[in-house]
């Protein structure tokens, strides 16, 4: 059976180049088919008219060059855009521009689909479908700049791995985006200004440290009680907390980074008192940050956003210990924008 031709964009500068000098050719070969795919942003081997034709032929026969297409495009009221993507398969993921006062920021996934199964997302309720390549991740971030300079004429000032999927299931292709984000090539953006967001799984968050990121971390928590938690995220039996705090100090002892750790909060669920105690305890292990964000209603009506009261006596107790809290409203409701509604109707 003939092997099935590679994405040409998942290789990186020193992949590409390491592959001409494997087939004998020069390395600068590599720097040359390089700028034709990312600076002059050619869709054909054809286009590349300083390669000779037969390693154009060559190309052609062993790679495919991929680029998404912004299939729709919504805004909502009050200025956060979503797009739905189309991949060259023909899954779609999603993403999301949310403009502040002060930043702009772009949401994007990792997956298409999530092997997760967290009870309250609506993207858990789609199968994972597959990893998505550097080059899928690079162009949503690259659509929603455009995006931005277009509607609110200023460049995006901040990525968040928030979107569809888990992206330390997707680790190498994560961190190969996150490479060329922040490449002078690429958009020279500053890793200061990136964080990826985990559902928690300890031995990837190991890896990131020795790995030795500059990027940000979050970590989605909503509760530091292993049987809530199981309850709620049930991969959590596999990585109970225990694991994760480990995962955590040895984190910030290679980084020195602190954590955001990422909070809803439900009516009979993670509302008690030994539910606030629990979470300001586990904050207490490395330094970090919490935010409550506001539930999404994903339409099963099981999981409800506990009232105000109960998220004021989270953000006291908190602050009484010295943690830094913020609370966020959420965006883009009216077009299903919102953290965790990303699962694109079309695909369920
Ligand atoms: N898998 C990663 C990234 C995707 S989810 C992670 O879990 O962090 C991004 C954030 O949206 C997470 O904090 C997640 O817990 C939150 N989220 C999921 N469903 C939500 C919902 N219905 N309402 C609000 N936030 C939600």
């Amino acid at each position: 059976m003939k092997e099935k031709k590679k994405d040409i964009r998942a290789l990186n500068k020193k992949e590409l180049q390491d592959f001409f000098v494997s087939i004998g050719d020069k390395s600068f070969r590599g720097t040359q088919v390089y700028e034709w795919l990312w600076s002059k942003g050619a869709h054909s081997f054809e286009a590349m008219t300083n390669i000779s034709k037969s390693t154009r032929q060559l190309l052609e026969d062993n790679f495919v060059i991929n680029h998404i297409e912004v299939d729709e495009m919504q805004r909502s009221k009050d200025g956060t855009i979503k797009n739905a993507v189309k991949l060259h398969d023909g899954f779609t993921v999603e993403s999301v521009l949310i403009p502040t006062y002060s930043r702009t920021t772009a949401c994007v996934s990792s997956q298409v689909g999530c092997s997760l199964d967290c009870k309250f997302c609506a993207t858990a309720k789609l199968k994972r479908m597959r990893n998505l390549n550097p080059d899928e991740i690079y162009d949503q971030v690259v659509a929603i700049d455009q995006e931005s300079r277009l509607y609110n004429n200023r460049p995006l000032s901040n990525i968040v791995f928030m979107g569809m999927g888990e992206p330390l299931m997707n680790y190498n292709n994560v961190l190969k985006s996150i490479e060329k984000i922040t490449s002078p090539e690429g958009l020279g953006m500053s890793p200061k200004r990136i964080t990826v967001s985990t559902s928690g799984v300890p031995k990837m968050i190991k890896k990131l440290a020795d790995d030795e990121v500059k990027f940000n971390l979050a970590l989605s928590l909503h509760s530091a009680i292993d049987e809530v938690r199981t309850s709620i995220m049930p991969f959590n039996k596999n990585f109970p907390l225990e694991d994760l705090k480990d995962s955590l100090v040895h984190w910030y002892f290679k980084t020195k980074k602190r954590v955001t750790y990422e909070y809803l909060i439900w009516k009979d669920i993670n509302d008690r008192q030994k539910d606030i105690d629990a979470l300001v305890e586990f904050c207490k292990i490395i330094p970090c940050k919490v935010n409550i964000i506001e539930y999404n209603p994903i339409d099963d009506g099981i999981f409800q956003q506990a009232n105000s009261q109960i998220t004021d006596r989270y953000q006291d107790a908190l602050e009484k210990n010295g943690i830094t809290v913020t609370v966020r409203r959420s965006r883009g409701k009216d077009i299903d924008a919102a953290c965790g509604q990303l699962a694109n109707k079309s695909s369920k």
